[in-house]
């Protein structure tokens, strides 16, 4: 079995410690590799490889820096069948998902910024006719960035490509669950011809390898998706160190459903947008909100369409639904559907485990897809992501209710709104606590605006020009006249 080896300087080491973790297939359960389990000592390496790449890297023109992501971003588009399989591999996903979600938008991240520093502009103020102030934006250093399991490639990417286009050099660490992706791009990176130490991954569990991240003394930015319960930590550490910090965390979506909806879209869409994924995407609607006319009718529908998804082997082509990404993520999910059925829910469709028709399933981790409906929304089930394949319906009055109830949880990542009356459209959008707001659509982004969370859903936001203010230091000179 080829273990799996940190990226520092260019090459791909061995743990120092030489302890290694057990990597498993979600969709057979069965160990498929070894990634290491990498400390602060290994993480220090990482560092002094950014910290001794970063003169030259910030140093190059713009330009000179993007054309190394735009090759970059060329290798993910031409490695697309060996990335995708990987991906679902690593994580459980359907192949079809990593194909056309995951991995082209890993290299669209690379391209979108590579372009994004070419087009950035400063600013400068006239002050009254008796100074000129303008404003220069300086890298960071070494960025630090952590991401999670549920989209590997994706959200690492997300994080390294702002960072290394404004000229920081990084060490990143992808979730231990699924660090196949992220191992593959040292290579890509290598390929593409990035001084060495440009980007350096280390593998390895948040307590230690993690921790010495966000501890290090000379990394003055960290940027984190992630659980709200780590960033919480993260975000006490990093800023009594001073650090400057991006957290993104959970959620608990409101996708709200009003009577005049076109019911079709609105049905496909809550299926999808609960359920993509198995659901372990921390934008799922995870709390549909319908209007009560139509309350009957919707759930009817949605259960019928859920029934549809096809569940099975992710490796298999046409496959919709795949494994939860871990034996302990699918113990959490089960867990909480059964206490929510303690609470006096009623599960509508799902709410258990199943082997897909395929021997090499049979010990992996599946799970239905689970509507569940009965919950009171002060209850713990509705307060609390559970960030798998579980959906709840509750039914509101009136558009105040509606956004009553939307607002009702800590989070306030996402929400959806399905109506076909624009100005109610509008005004909802203006009231729900959150940082992204759909109006008759789901996951539908633009690179170019802010992304991220309020309330317990994260501090800061990323995407364009967040990204690029996020990883630069603002230096304002004034010149008087
Ligand atoms: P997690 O917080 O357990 O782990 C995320 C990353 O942090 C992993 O790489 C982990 O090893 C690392 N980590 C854990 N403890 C650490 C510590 N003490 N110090 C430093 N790093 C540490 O989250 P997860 O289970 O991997 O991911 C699921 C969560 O991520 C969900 O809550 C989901 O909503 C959230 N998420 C948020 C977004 C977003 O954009 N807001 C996107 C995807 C996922």
């Amino acid at each position: 079995m080829k273990k799996l080896q940190n990226y520092i300087a260019g090459e791909f080491v061995n743990p120092v410690d030489g302890e290694w973790l057990d990597v498993f297939e979600p969709a057979t359960g069965k160990v498929y590799t070894q990634s290491p389990a990498s400390t602060g000592a290994d993480v220090q390496h990482a560092y002094e490889a950014a910290q001794s790449a970063f003169p030259e890297w910030s140093g190059f023109t713009a330009e000179r820096r993007a054309g190394y992501m735009y090759t970059l971003a060329d290798l993910i588009e031409r490695d697309l069948t060996r990335l995708t399989k990987a991906e679902s591999c690593d994580t459980g996903k359907p192949i079809g998902v990593a194909r056309t979600v995951d991995i082209p938008r890993a290299a669209a991240n690379f391209r979108f910024f590579a372009g994004a520093i070419l087009h950035s502009e400063s600013t400068s103020h006239d002050t009254d006719g008796q100074a000129i102030n303008y404003t220069l934006r300086k890298p960071r250093g070494v960025a630090g960035l952590i991401s999670p399991w549920n989209l590997p490639l994706y959200l690492l990417s997300w994080k390294i490509a702002p960072a290394i286009a404004t000229g920081n050099t990084c060490v990143a660490k992808p979730a231990e669950v699924t660090p196949m992706t992220a191992y593959l791009l040292g290579e890509l990176i290598t390929e593409a011809g990035f001084p060495p130490g440009v980007v350096n991954i280390v593998h390895g569990l948040g307590d230690p390898c993690g921790k010495a991240i966000v501890e290090h003394q000379n990394i003055p930015t960290i940027s984190f998706t992630g659980s709200t319960a780590v960033g919480k930590w993260i975000g006490a550490t990093a800023g009594g160190m001073l650090k400057r910090v991006s957290l993104e965390l959970g959620g608990k979506n409101p996708n709200i459903i009003f009577a005049d909806a076109d019911l079709d879209q609105a049905v496909e869409n809550a299926c999808r947008g609960a359920f993509s994924n198995q659901g372990q995407i921390c934008l799922c609607g995870a709390r549909i909100l319908v209007e009560e006319s139509i309350a009957k009718e919707f759930s009817a529908r949605l259960v019928e369409r859920t029934r549809k998804i096809r569940l099975g082997d992710p490796s298999v082509d046409g496959v919709e639904f795949g494994a939860l990404v871990s034996r302990e993520h699918l113990a959490k999910v089960a867990g909480m559907v059964d206490r929510a059925k303690e609470l006096g829910g009623k599960v509508l469709t799902g709410g258990k485990r199943y082997a897909p028709d395929s021997p090499r399933c049979n010990d992996g981790y599946f799970y239905e897809p689970t509507i569940i409906t009965n919950l009171d929304m002060q209850c713990e089930i509705q307060q609390n992501e559970i960030f798998g394949p579980v959906v709840t319906i509750a039914t509101f009055k009136n558009e105040q209710t509606a956004v009553e109830l939307a607002n009702s949880t800590a989070f306030g990542l996402a929400a959806m709104i399905w109506t076909r009356d624009v100005s109610r459209a509008h005004r909802v959008a203006q009231a729900i606590e959150a940082g992204i707001v759909w109006v008759n659509c789901w996951m539908l982004r633009d690179l170019r605006t802010p992304f991220g969370g309020a309330k317990a859903s994260g501090v800061g936001r990323e995407g364009g020009t967040e990204a690029l203010r996020f990883f630069t230091e603002p230096k304002n000179v004034c010149v008087k006249l």
